[in-house]
């Protein structure tokens, strides 16, 4: 049988791509801020309903220079149970992560573990509305007001999603997006960020094309961090496809559910009513006490059947090699315990629902074998 891998790229019909990218062949205009990039952005902000968009070479970059626009000083709390992207941002900016530990229940930051974190260094806020679980946004910007904190959201994972009947991203000074391959929706690479403040907008619009600000004046350390036209025009495919695409992640999240829901020992993502959801991953936790068998044997066993689920988020961020004692894991322990346990299957429009219950058959199998 066919490899299954964990996510597979949206990609628009292939007629319909090179009629997008064919007048590039006249104008010659291949990148910086070209009509494709106007037309993206301008859909983008419909489809997303924000005040302001700026899109950006990839999701890490608008991370970094979010941070950088918001010239920031000393400590950043942001959590350790995310992609390697949200740490490294925060370092390359020369600040200091200060790692928060998790909820239990939906694997965002612990608000209630936040206000023992704050010194007079803090000077912003990092949460992670990891697998579009969206986080306690009204207890994050009660705080954040209280101290006077910066907000900025790595809302990667929520393309499409709203709270409470508002947009996601709309929320917090900065929310950043990641359009990479393997998200909900993609520009091949590609980010964005949301947000109110037209001068943070001056400001990454100025980083980045490398702090340019004018024909003869250079104000920021900026960096490269432009989208180009043929990323551009395929995001105003996908953007054309994307609800189609949700809707048939939808029904691949349900075949899921449906075949996971009544298995002791396995604790699915949890619903919010208050959220419009994109079924941008499917995770797992496993409890082996429980269920008979650990993350790994369940990893193990799917990978023997060609089925490549992910450990997504392990290792922590606070463990990685490139941090080496500068962390205390210890401090972190309920992000500690679910990224040991947790498994994030296979999952994309068009996985078909055959091969869910086919991968959701192994998983039960190896509760069996115990
Ligand atoms: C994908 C991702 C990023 C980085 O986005 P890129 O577009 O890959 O640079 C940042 N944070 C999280 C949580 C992500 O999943």
């Amino acid at each position: 049988m066919d490899n299954i891998l964990v996510t597979r790229s949206s990609m628009p019909p292939l007629e319909e791509y090179i009629n997008e990218i064919k007048p590039m062949w006249e104008s010659h205009w291949l990148t910086n801020m070209g009509v494709k990039h106007e037309e993206l952005k301008v859909g983008l902000k419909e489809y997303l309903n924000v005040d302001n968009i700026e899109l950006l070479v990839n999701g890490h970059l608008s991370l970094e220079l979010a941070l950088q626009a918001l010239n920031l000083q000393g400590e950043v709390i942001t959590t350790p149970f995310t992609f390697a992207s949200t740490t490294h941002a925060i370092v390359r900016n020369g600040l200091t992560p200060v790692f928060c530990d998790i909820n239990q229940n939906n694997y965002t930051i612990d608000v209630e573990k936040i206000e023992s974190l704050i010194t007079d260094r803090t000077s912003a806020i990092l949460p992670v509305h990891v697998y579009g679980n969206v986080c306690n946004i009204e207890a994050i910007e009660h705080i954040a007001i209280k101290y006077g904190l910066k907000v900025i959201f790595d809302a990667a994972h929520t393309f499409g999603e709203t709270y409470k009947g508002k947009s996601v991203v709309s929320y917090g000074d900065v929310s950043c997006l990641s359009f990479h391959a393997t998200k909900v929706f993609n520009t091949i690479e590609g980010g964005a960020v949301c947000f109110h403040d037209e001068h943070f907008g001056d400001a990454i619009r100025d980083l980045r094309n490398f702090g340019i600000h004018g024909p003869e004046s250079v104000e920021g350390v900026g960096a490269n961090a432009k989208m180009n036209e043929f990323c551009a025009a395929m995001g105003i495919c996908n953007l054309r496809h994307v609800d189609e695409e949700l809707d048939k992640r939808k029904k691949v999240v349900e075949r899921y559910r449906e075949n996971l829901s009544d298995i002791e020992g396995i604790k699915l993502n949890p619903v919010n009513p208050d959220v419009k959801p994109n079924f941008a991953y499917f995770p797992i936790v496993i409890d082996e006490k429980i269920f008979g068998a650990t993350r790994n044997e369940v990893f193990s066993a799917l990978n023997n059947n060609n089925i490549n689920a992910r450990k997504y988020f392990y290792p922590l961020t606070n463990t990685f090699e490139c941090f080496h004692g500068k962390y205390d894991v210890t401090k972190t322990p309920v992000a500690l315990h679910i990224s040991k346990r947790v498994l994030t299957l296979p999952l994309y429009a068009d996985l078909p629902l055959s091969d869910v219950d086919r991968i959701c058959d192994i998983i039960k199998d190896c509760k069996m074998n115990k």
